[in-house]
């Protein structure tokens, strides 16, 4: 099992869930929203063997918090994952895009320079400023585009950029979601739940559930419900493999 994106340290017993994950075997990155939150996850997972941390300063926060860039780049040559980052355009968070996109072309930037990173990328209501900045710094590396919520075309646009996607429990709940996960080549899809905030039944998820996923996966993709994690496996293989090491 494999969650991509899952913000391991916002529950209440980060620890706690993390022993179960490692536990019932889920890969996780654990995605941070402002690199002061580096040091003290990378302290969390320093004895398991299939969690790793993404260095993050999420977009909904840039416009408290972008002062925090230079300890982004102070951490950056040891995190081989970068995330949670992007762009939000909903109207809470419009205010502030100006000063998102100067911030996201910054870590762009670092990334490239630092030889490419694994990025975890939001693009609420900003697919299209998301994909041209992918677009303008090719060598920052792998973007994997979490939560996809943008249109057809844009879709379309991403994966000719190479565009990886994850996909998650939520997202596979509404058509539209399904609809978009169709179109995206099934090699380069990887699962999901953006934990804690993200419920089922009215609990949190938990990293394995990324395994509610599976259903829906196997019927978009014309297979059964257990070739879908082989195919995850498979897919997680091949994203490591083509980046570079840090
Ligand atoms: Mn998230």
């Amino acid at each position: 099992m494999i969650d991509f994106h899952c913000h391991i340290d916002l529950y209440s017993d980060p620890a706690a869930v993390l022993a179960e994950a490692e536990a019932k075997g889920v890969y996780v990155l654990a995605v941070t929203t402002t690199p002061k939150a580096w040091a003290g996850n990378q302290k969390l997972v320093r004895n398991l063997r299939r969690v790793r941390v993404g260095l993050g300063l999420h977009p909904e926060l840039v416009a408290e918090r972008h002062t925090e860039i230079p300890l982004w780049e102070h951490f950056l040559p040891e995190a081989r994952y970068v995330g949670e980052i992007g762009l939000d355009g909903s109207p809470q968070h419009r205010g502030s895009f100006d000063i998102q996109k100067r911030i996201l072309k910054r870590m762009l930037r670092s990334c490239a320079d630092a030889g490419g990173r694994i990025m975890s990328f939001h693009s609420r209501r900003a697919a299209t400023p998301v994909l041209d900045l992918i677009e303008e710094f090719p060598a920052a590396g792998t973007p994997v585009l979490h939560w996809f919520s943008g249109t057809e075309r844009e879709l379309a646009r991403a994966v000719e950029l190479g565009c990886w996607f994850s996909v998650g429990p939520s997202m596979l709940s509404s058509a539209k979601g399904r609809h978009l996960a169709q179109a995206m080549p099934a090699e380069r899809v990887l699962t999901e739940t953006d934990a804690p905030f993200t419920t089922v039944d009215g609990r949190p998820l938990m990293p394995w559930d990324v395994s509610l996923t599976y259903g829906a996966l196997a019927e978009l993709w014309r297979t059964t419900e257990s070739a879908v994690p082989v195919q995850l496996n498979a897919n997680l293989r091949s994203l490591l493999g083509s980046a570079p090491a840090v």
